[in-house]
This record gives structure tokens, C-alpha cells and sequence, in this order.
């Protein structure tokens, strides 16, 4: 394949923009090599500068739950920005959202219209410490909730502990204000719980994660970890920026029976544009200003184009059987992939909610931070060079949830099983 345009365009970038991207993980990083550039993309399919074709199991990261270029959503897109690209005033698409949100998300009472998922969450902590009163927040070791202060924080040594930062910039006094505990381990939240649950405004957790690739929740985790906090007295802040509309309509919470204090959401709700919300019970939201003190506000919050895009794509999604086929789409994928890589001998770990789903390279279980880690990073690497040869466009990180959208059909499927073979062989 060849990526002479990529690789110059590459070249341009890194003199202009840090590290040549706008997103970190766009970079390759996590697997050597160039990143590719795009020109376009429909459907399943993206077609770089050089002119190769890929199928997409990125979807930009969990937006395009619809494929690329949906023409509703573009219609609806192109219809709005007819009518002026943003009034800096509210208009009648925010209140049907709102209203369509809170019917789909019963836990959602009243919800706030931001531009991404990092606003999402770093209002909800703001608001999560507004109504409680108390200054820390717990969240889980290697999940993600966005590129906010609060969230850039690593566990201190081994134990669940004090935070430290994970990024210069994020003063040493703010990340110890970030408790973290091992993901799927109820008993460590409790013993955290028993010591500081009074100085502790919310947990925050992805219910599935996404972000250290798909990790599947233990029977019971996160119901368990809702009695917890409930009982502490700490706000149980559910972070479906990646799972919201995509696991099920509701959810997450729907899918697991949960009713979060407050739910946070960005990706599928915006059908692509950038739109995030978060929202939850009516008490709590009703202290956001300038209903109440907390304070939030953004200049393109609730902007037409993106509440018109967000609005088509929640539509499309509400068809029947649109759910099942994302299990089926999924389950094709997994079963596939699992016995291509047997079939050339290369050990695999297999994590699938629904159409999330992430291929670890090691033979043990995946379950927290710590057995994630355990994965192959450089035969990952090598793994999605091959299927990048092959037509298949990967996350670029071993650690990165692949999404499967309703774009993908059986000769999609057929084309990635067919590049996985051949990529498993050249591993073996
Ligand atoms: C992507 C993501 C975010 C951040 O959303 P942005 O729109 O990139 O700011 C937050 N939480 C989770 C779970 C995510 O997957």
C-alpha cells in the first residue's frame, strides 16, 4: 500500500500542530509508523489521501454508531446550517432533545448541553462537589472520562490511594483530590469508602470501559458499587460517553439495571458533530446555573447544527431492531476473529460487549488495569500494520475499544475475516 500523501502531509503537521494531530492517539503511537490521512469516507468505508480504501472499525471513536455520512444525518446537518450555524439564544431543537434524552434515559431528569465528552464530565464532578459539598472524587484506574484536571491522575503506589498526576499542568494539590481503586474490585471501593466516604462528592466510572479496551464489568460490579455509594452518601456518576445509545437505547443503565445520580454523554448523542450532555436527577441538575449556584456555561452549547445532527441520529437509532443487529454484527466478529487466530495458532483474549470489542494479544484474562496490561503491545502493533495492509482500519492501540456500526454488512464481515487470517498468519 502506498502512503506517499500521508506520509508528507504527515511531515507538514508536525511542524504546525504538536506531534502532527489534534487528538493524541491519532498519532500511532501505540503501534509504530505513520498515521494515515483521510479524504473521505461513507458508510463502513474511508478512503485515505493515497487513495487506499479501509473498513472502519473506528467510527471516530464511537461516534459513527451509523457508518460515515449518513444521509439523514447530513441532510439534517445541511438543512440547519441553512437556518444559521448558531444563535448564541436558545431554540425549539435543544428543548426536543432534552425532552428525547430524558425519555430514553429515565435517570436523566434534567439535562445540560455541552460541545464534547470532556465537558460533560468535568461539569458533572463541578456539579457532583456543588451539591455534596465535599472535594474528592473516586475513579477507577484506567478508565477514562476525557482530558479534564480531575481526571488525569494515577493511582499512588500500588494501593487505592492518593492520585498523582499524570500529566504536568495538573498540580500535585488537584490530583489528590482524584481517590482511584482497581476497576471490578468491589472490596477495595468499600475499605476506601469505610476510611473517606465522608470527603467524597461522586464515584465516576464507565460502565463498560472502552478505554483500556473493552473491559466487561463482573456480574454484579456496578449494581454493587451503586449500593455503595448510595450508602455513603456519594454520587454514583455513570460516564456513558462511549456506551450511551450504543450498548443499548438507554444505555448502559439499561443494559445493567443501574440508575445513576448523574449520567454523562458525548459521541453517538451528537451523530458525529461535536455535542455532549450530562444530566440526571432533578435536584441535583437544578443547582447548575442559573437555576442554581453551580456554575457552567459554553458559547456553542446546544449549537443547532450539532443538536440537529444528534437529533437525526437518535431517530434513526430508535428503529426496530437496530440493538439486536449491532449484537449479531458483534457477535459475527468475535466468533470470527477468536477462531481465525486459533486456527494460526496466535493466543487472543477476546472482550465483547454488544458492538464494542477489543482483541487483547495475551492468554489470560482481562478484567482491571493490571491484566490489561499484560497484553502484547508489540505484536498489537504488528497485528494492525497487517490488517492496515489489508483494507482494515483498527484503533491504533491495543488499549482502544473497535466499534462496529450499522454500516458494516456481510461483505464487510467477510473482509475482515479475510484480513485477519492472513494478519494472525504473518504472526505466527
Ligand atoms: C471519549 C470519552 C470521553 C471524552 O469525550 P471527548 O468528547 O473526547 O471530550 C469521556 N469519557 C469517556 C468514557 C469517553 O469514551
Amino acid at each position: 500500500m502506498n502512503h506517499s500523501h500521508s506520509k508528507a502531509l504527515f511531515a507538514r503537521a508536525q511542524e504546525r500542530i504538536p506531534g502532527g494531530v489534534n487528538s493524541p492517539v491519532r498519532a500511532f503511537r501505540g503501534v509504530g509508523g505513520d498515521p494515515v490521512f483521510f479524504r473521505e469516507a461513507t458508510g463502513a468505508w474511508m478512503t485515505d489521501v493515497d487513495g487506499n480504501r479501509y473498513v472502519d472499525l473506528v467510527g471516530s471513536w464511537g461516534p459513527l454508531i451509523l457508518g460515515h455520512a449518513y444521509p439523514p444525518i447530513v441532510e439534517a446537518i445541511i438543512e440547519a446550517a441553512r437556518r444559521g450555524t448558531t444563535y448564541g439564544a436558545p431554540a425549539p431543537g435543544e428543548v426536543e432533545l432534552a425532552e428525547l434524552l430524558c425519555a430514553t434515559v429515565p435517570s436523566v431528569e434534567k439535562v445540560r448541553l455541552v460541545s464534547s465528552g470532556t465537558e460533560a464530565t468535568v461539569a458533572a464532578i463541578r456539579l457532583a462537589r456543588g451539591f455534596t459539598g465535599r472535594d474528592s472524587i473516586l475513579k477507577f484506574e484506567g478508565c477514562f472520562h476525557g482530558a479534564g484536571d480531575p481526571f488525569l491522575v494515577k493511582a499512588g503506589s500500588g494501593v487505592e490511594t492518593l492520585g498523582l498526576p499524570d500529566s504536568p499542568g495538573v498540580p500535585a494539590a488537584l490530583a489528590k483530590l482524584t481517590l482511584t481503586a482497581p476497576y471490578n474490585d468491589l472490596e477495595a471501593v468499600e475499605r476506601l469508602f469505610a476510611e473517606k466516604g465522608k470527603d467524597i462528592a461522586c464515584a465516576i466510572i464507565e460502565p463498560v470501559v472502552g478505554n483500556m479496551g473493552v473491559l466487561v464489568p463482573k456480574p454484579g460490579y456496578l449494581q454493587g458499587l451503586q449500593e455503595l455509594c448510595r450508602k455513603h452518601g456519594v454520587l454514583f456518576v455513570l460516564d456513558e460517553v462511549m456506551t450511551g445509545f450504543r450498548l443499548a437505547r438507554g444505555g448502559a443503565q439499561e443494559l445493567f439495571g443501574l440508575k445513576p445520580d448523574l449520567s454523562t454523554f458525548a459521541k453517538v448523542v451528537g451523530g458525529g458533530m461535536p455535542l455532549g450532555a450530562y444530566g440526571g436527577r432533578r435536584d441535583i441538575m437544578s443547582k447548575i446555573a442559573p437555576e442554581g449556584p453551580v456554575y457552567q456555561s459554553g458559547t456553542l452549547s446546544g449549537n443547532p447544527v450539532a443538536v440537529a445532527a444528534g437529533l437525526a441520529c437518535l431517530k434513526a437509532l430508535a428503529a426496530p431492531g437496530t440493538y439486536a443487529r449491532l449484537e449479531q454484527l458483534g457477535a459475527m466478529l468475535e466468533q470470527g476473529l477468536k477462531a481465525e487466530a486459533q486456527a494460526a495458532g496466535v493466543p487472543v483474549t477476546l472482550n465483547r460487549v454488544g458492538s464494542m470489542l477489543t482483541l487483547f494479544f495475551c492468554d489470560t484474562l482481562v478484567y482491571d488495569y493490571t491484566s490489561a496490561k499484560k497484553a502484547d503491545t508489540a505484536r498489537f502493533g504488528r497485528f494492525f500494520h497487517a490488517m492496515l495492509n489489508e483494507g482494515v482500519y483498527l484503533p491504533p492501540s491495543q488499549f482502544e475499544a473497535a466499534f462496529v456500526s450499522l454500516a458494516i454488512g456481510e461483505a464487510e464481515v467477510a473482509h475482515i475475516l479475510g484480513a485477519a487470517r492472513k494478519a494472525f498468519r504473518s504472526l505466527a
